[in-house]
């Protein structure tokens, strides 16, 4: 689930890629309002948060930018603004959410689960696919009834194919929505992963479609 982070305060934004990532996201940080419309035009991200007082564009010509360009991506709205006035304009340009600051960082990470199962149109923190299911708070996975212990990137990549279970993905695709810019990434990186999860949960966990890429498998245990 990548994220992008548009914050100009250096400690609040240390500290929010910190959490974000103990959450499993990958995040990408701007500092001013003209990188993170670049960087929103690129349509690359399932999430984004934006601070409104930002250097060179503010983040409402932000919001509104990406709204008029189609761009659809959800935005939760972090700001020290606090009138209700504010509020109100945000959410009208098409902000999703809006959380004022100071905050909390747990009900941040829950109101973007939220978003993110709105966008995927699941009613509850679960993905689930015959004996597969993914719970997207705990990020756990089991398999039977059964706690599968996996690593970061091999849950991201469950993940991902589990939210479109009709889509064949390729390996860069994949690899997109898992990967930050700049991560250094070995060029057989999915197919480690996708190696690692059928031994620990099942060989018929991801199917490989040839030529194409991977899709979730039927979840038949
Ligand atoms: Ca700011």
């Amino acid at each position: 689930m990548r994220i992008l982070l548009v914050e100009d305060d250096e400690s609040l934004a240390s500290g929010l890629r910190l959490a974000l990532g103990r959450a499993r996201y990958t995040v990408e940080h701007v500092r001013d309002g003209v990188a993170a419309a670049a960087a929103l035009a690129d349509n690359a991200f399932d999430l984004a948060i934006l601070d409104l007082g930002l250097p060179r564009l503010d983040g409402l010509d932000v919001l509104a930018r990406l709204r008029a360009g189609g761009g659809v991506v959800p935005v939760l709205v972090l700001s020290a603004r606090d009138a209700v006035r504010d509020r109100i304009q945000a959410l009208d340009l098409g902000a999703d959410d809006y959380l004022t600051k100071p905050f909390d960082v747990d009900e941040l990470l829950a109101r973007l689960r939220v978003l993110e199962r709105r966008r995927s149109g699941l009613p509850v923190n679960q993905l689930r696919r015959g004996a597969l299911q993914l719970d997207l708070a705990a990020m756990s996975v089991r398999w039977q009834s059964r706690e599968v212990e996996v690593q970061h990137r091999e849950f991201m990549l469950l993940r991902r194919l589990l939210e479109h279970p009709n889509k064949v993905f390729s390996r860069q695709e994949l690899e997109e929505s898992m990967y930050g810019w700049g991560d250094g990434l070995a060029s057989n990186a999915i197919d480690v992963y996708v190696h690692h999860l059928r031994r620990k949960i099942s060989p018929d966990v991801i199917q490989t479609v040839r030529g194409l890429g991977y899709r979730i498998g039927t979840g038949d245990a």
